[in-house]
């Protein structure tokens, strides 16, 4: 049985961020075990491809679970905290999201994974981990078997499973004593009441989108909203996908962002008085689809159709599923953890990225969570051994 000082499971973002950071010390050995044939798959994958890995706005607000303040202190002081694993350029967008420079994901990921490599880390695939016993030892699917003064696991959450994350990973914690919070997907498309979504399958607006939750608004965002069969898909909406992940509500979809009501109205009247009719009134103004739409729920009065274009509600039944989802919406129980993330429960035992019961918002949030946890657990276990981060 091969033994190692520290053995990292899942080769993700978080993963390989430890793995660079811990193999700078010459004296540990480090190994990690990945389940599938390649490293840092839904990294290369992020962000359409261009990897957005963290946001310029770091308000404690943009993330979920049920330990903020632990996610307060990790991940909420600087937004390039953890890329300087990455040693690369940044740019930032109108929204504050932060991209690298050369905007290619999957370049990212195979840097971290050379990196850890040419530092020494043993980074082995095909290796699913199926059990986790103290002191270590790490049993894989395969038969084989690894030992390690000291385990971290990184193996993500439930969504998409085509990245080797199907959640299984959650019962090597939970087999040595942890709780699993409730599950649900996030960032996700969401399912709406279809009555006054007829006819608009297809059709994509930029919109600004508020999650209205027991009367009150609790999300927005800006983006596009693509409508679709089930309900509405686009930036926007996965923007605001974060507030219904478990809880239904009300989506309140407004057309014309940055035009007043007062201002459509006036002209709607202008265009009534000079004979437009029917859905000619909102021609050029709204999509055909979305003016029929509109036109069959507000009436004709120019007052009535200002108003629906500017607060165009769909009840939200619920969302679709894990495999449509980018991250996961609780895990192991971050309650169960220190300050650098060791387990409360089982000494040496460490935990990073989405595993945990901590998911972020649209916008780089969930890629900065899983380099700045990879950072503080890093940290930790060099101090332990003598080594720098
Ligand atoms: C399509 C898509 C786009 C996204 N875009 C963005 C974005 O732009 N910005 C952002 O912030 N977030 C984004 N996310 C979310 C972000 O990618 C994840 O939150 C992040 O990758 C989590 O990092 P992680 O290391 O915890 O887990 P992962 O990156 O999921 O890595 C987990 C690793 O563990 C391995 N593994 C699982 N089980 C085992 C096992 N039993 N044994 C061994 N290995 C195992 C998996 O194969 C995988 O390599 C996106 C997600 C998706 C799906």
């Amino acid at each position: 049985m091969k033994n190692y000082d520290v053995l990292i499971v899942g080769a993700g973002a978080a993963g390989l961020a430890a793995a660079c950071r811990l193999s700078r010390c010459e004296k540990l050995k480090i190994g990690v075990l990945e389940a599938s044939e390649r490293a840092g798959r839904k990294l290369a994958a992020s962000g359409n491809g261009q990897g957005n890995l963290s946001n310029l706005d770091l308000d404690i607000s943009h993330y979920h679970g049920g330990n903020l303040p632990l996610v307060q202190k990790i991940a909420c002081n600087d937004p390039y905290g953890g890329l300087d694993i990455l040693d690369c350029l940044f740019v930032s967008d109108g929204r504050g999201r932060i991209y690298p420079s050369g905007r290619q994901a999957s370049a990212l990921s195979e840097a971290l994974y050379v990196t850890a490599e040419k530092q020494g880390a043993e980074i082995l695939f095909n290796k699913r981990a199926a059990a986790v016993s103290r002191g270590f030892t790490v049993l894989c699917a395969d038969g084989s078997r690894y030992s390690a003064d000291c385990v971290v696991l990184c193996t993500g959450g439930k969504a998409q499973k085509q990245y080797f994350t199907d959640g299984s990973a959650y019962s090597l914690a939970v087999g040595l004593g942890h709780t699993l919070t409730p599950l649900f997907p996030s960032l996700v498309q969401l399912k709406t009441d279809k009555t006054h979504i007829k006819g608009l399958k297809g059709v994509r607006a930029d919109c600004a989108v508020s999650a209205v939750v027991d009367g009150r608004t609790v999300k927005r965002a800006e983006g596009d909203v693509i409508f679709t069969d089930y309900g509405v898909s686009g930036n926007a909406v996965f923007g605001v996908s974060p507030a219904f992940a478990s809880q239904t509500g009300v989506l309140s979809i407004e057309f014309l962002p940055g035009i007043s009501a007062d201002k459509i109205a006036a002209t709607l009247e202008r265009r009534a008085a000079s004979g437009f009719f029917g859905e000619n009134i909102l021609a050029g103004i709204v999509h055909s689809a979305i003016a029929r739409a509109v036109l069959r729920r507000a009436g004709s009065s120019p007052s009535a159709v200002a108003e629906c274009l500017k607060n165009y509600t769909l009840e939200v039944t619920g969302t679709l599923g894990f495999d449509s989802a980018q991250v996961t919406r609780g895990g192991i129980n971050a309650g169960e953890v220190s300050e650098k993330l060791e387990s409360k429960l089982v000494k040496n035992l460490y935990f990073a990225g989405e595993i945990l019961d901590v998911d972020g918002d649209c916008g780089g949030y969930n890629l900065h969570w899983a380099f700045e946890s990879a950072r503080a657990v890093a940290e930790d276990i060099l101090a332990k051994y003598g080594g720098k981060v």
